[in-house]
């Protein structure tokens, strides 16, 4: 029976709890827990309905056919996955399946000739699934993925149980799990298999984003051929960190344990908050500094941007790429001020957000000890991104 009570205690201490207590048991067996243990709280599927979804989606039919399961329909899909949803979800019996899609306002806002990922893939993936994910996650305290450490290097270390962040868990039943078991729980519980899968697409995903693959390649050398991206952003693991503190620079050290104060992220390191003082609100004529959220819309602010010198951009989750179009688009508009991003931004998307345009990070002072500069500075050939180089003719 699902566990539908709020759960309490720091996520990081009942991932720790989780992956110690299911260390030995099996796939089924960790989902069958997951969907019940208290320490998991309220739990979702995410399934794309894609090459292999059909697996976790059978064992939650046999576990529980009214856990909800979410799918994130794009609208850039093969017909094909559609159809696909439609069938399975039908002949499994699924009775939550909840399709999420981007608000209307936001695609007409960013993407309105529906091109983006032709420009900017990261940004067209955080509007059409990591912030309407995000927006559908909202209720739920872990949520289930179909991810596996044979799936690469970004994957090889995953557990069954994962810190999002500190504030949800990630559930990854099949992390041990081989190509081959994948193929014989399909083949031995007669599973209906993606079309697609038949026609050379081994992962399938947004159809603009996604190739046949030849044989011997990398099953996912397909999404996003060509392009230094092979995550869609909603599997951004910040998991690494809760392996506990690492230890801090001596900058970081003194800013963090004595102050206790923001800290900002620039390409020299780590530095003191000189304009946190000066941030006003957005709508506040004259202002110098803005502050945005997420939700704002940069073209009422078109014709207002002379002699605002800085713009901080705030980002409410690990996972909502929004700030980062914002900070594209602005610089699409040609202000050539400094750009901060705030908030959740971990040192893996320091490379994302120099591409898009930002300057600099502003990060909390506890963030800062467990990601010491050297972290961010390993991350990102952000050199190649540097916009305020290349506004200087320098780059
Ligand atoms: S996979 Fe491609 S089309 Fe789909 S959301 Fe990402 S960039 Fe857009």
């Amino acid at each position: 029976m699902r566990h539908e009570t709020p759960t309490a205690g720091p996520v990081a201490a009942r991932v720790a709890a989780l992956n110690a207590r299911y260390r030995n048991h099996a796939a089924i067996a960790v989902l069958r827990r997951a969907i019940s243990d208290p320490e998991v709280g309220r739990v979702a599927l995410v399934s794309s309905f894609g090459a292999e979804s059909v697996v976790l989606l059978h064992m939650i039919s046999v576990i529980d056919r009214a856990t909800p399961v979410l799918f994130i329909d794009t609208q850039m899909l093969f017909a094909e996955t559609l159809a696909y949803q439609t069938e399975v979800a039908a002949s499994l019996g699924l009775s939550d399946v909840r399709t999420i899609r981007a608000r209307p306002e936001a695609l007409a806002a960013h993407d309105p000739d529906r091109l983006l990922h032709k420009t900017d893939t990261d940004a067209c993936c955080a509007l059409r699934k990591t912030e309407p994910l995000e927006r559908a996650l909202a209720p739920f305290d872990a949520w289930i993925t179909g991810r596996k450490r044979f799936q690469g290097q970004t994957r090889s270390r995953l557990d069954f149980f994962e810190n999002e962040g500190d504030q949800r868990i990630k559930v990854n039943p099949l992390a041990h799990w081989r190509p081959d078991d994948v193929q014989e729980y399909m083949v031995n519980n007669r599973l209906p298999r993606h079309p697609l899968v038949a026609r050379g697409y081994p992962s399938i995903g947004c159809a603009p984003c996604t190739s046949r693959v030849a044989p011997g390649e990398d099953p996912r050398a397909g999404r996003w051929r060509g392009q230094d991206k092979d995550e869609c952003g909603i599997h951004f693991v910040d998991g690494k960190m809760v392996r506990g503190p690492l230890p801090p620079t001596p900058s970081a050290t003194d800013r963090n344990e004595e102050h206790q104060m923001n800290v900002i992220v620039t390409d020299t390191g780590f530095a003191a908050d000189d304009l946190s003082g000066a941030f006003q609100p957005a709508d506040t004529p004259g202002a110098t500094a803005l502050d945005l959220g997420p939700e704002a819309d940069v073209t009422a602010l078109a014709g207002r941007l002379d002699g605002v010198e800085i713009i901080r951009i705030a980002f409410p989750a690990f996972s909502d790429g929004r700030g980062f179009t914002l900070a594209r688009r602005l610089r699409m508009m040609g202000y050539g001020g400094r750009l901060r991003a705030a908030g959740h931004v971990i040192a893996d998307q320091y490379a994302m957000a120099r591409r898009t345009g930002f300057d600099e990070v502003e990060i909390s002072a506890d963030l800062a000890r467990r990601q010491p500069w050297e972290q961010w500075q390993a991350r990102a050939d952000w050199r190649a991104h540097d916009y305020q180089a290349r506004l200087r003719g320098a780059g």
